[in-house]
């Protein structure tokens, strides 16, 4: 038997938008069933309500995690990280500070990082839903390699260079 294809999915709106967030999931509803969710809290929360009342016979598979403004999308972020997550449909207010602009900014950041599909906006949440490639087992996104940057100082002395200022100092110390 074929093997499911499941995408693993990041579900996220700040407030002005979570009403359009809930529409887009609705109206994609058919398309959703069978992938594996994670959300921040309220978004989540919502989606998942309204996904229910829509489909009241199927088992959703929904991660709610804290709401974004306490540590929600940093949790996200780790997931992103932790490679569990390869889309994320972000719909941010492009009108409002949010409290935790910081966090948005470093759950973009790692998004990109990681090389995931992720939009901020329904019009490209549309076109991603709807591009074959959504539904194409064999599309695997890249990993990117950064074996370089980890390595980066694997052939530095920094590690004995330190040890041998500290040496110094305390050498330095002991003769005064
Ligand atoms: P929320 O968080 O889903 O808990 O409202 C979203 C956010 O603002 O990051």
């Amino acid at each position: 038997m074929e093997k499911k294809l499941v995408r693993h999915i990041g579900l996220v709106a700040h407030d002005a938008m979570k009403k359009d967030l809930i529409e887009w999931v609705l109206w994609n509803s058919e398309l959703l069933i069978g992938h594996k969710f994670y959300c921040t809290g309220t978004t989540g929360t919502l989606i998942l309500k309204a996904l229910k009342e829509k489909h009241p016979d199927v088992e959703w598979d929904f991660t709610i995690l804290k709401s974004g403004p306490l540590g929600g999308d940093q949790q996200i972020g780790s997931r992103i990280v932790e490679g569990k997550i390869d889309y994320l449909f972000f719909f941010t207010d492009p009108m409002t500070l949010q409290p935790h602009d910081t966090d948005v900014k470093a759950l973009t950041r790692l998004a990109g990082v990681e090389n995931i599909v992720f939009c901020c906006n329904r019009s490209t949440a549309d076109h991603i839903i709807s591009s074959p490639l959504f539904v194409d087992p064999s599309y695997v996104r890249t990993l990117p390699d950064y074996s370089g940057y980890v390595q980066r100082f694997a052939n530095q002395a920094v590690v004995s260079e330190a040890v041998q200022s500290v040496q110094k100092r305390k050498t330095k110390k002991q003769q005064q």
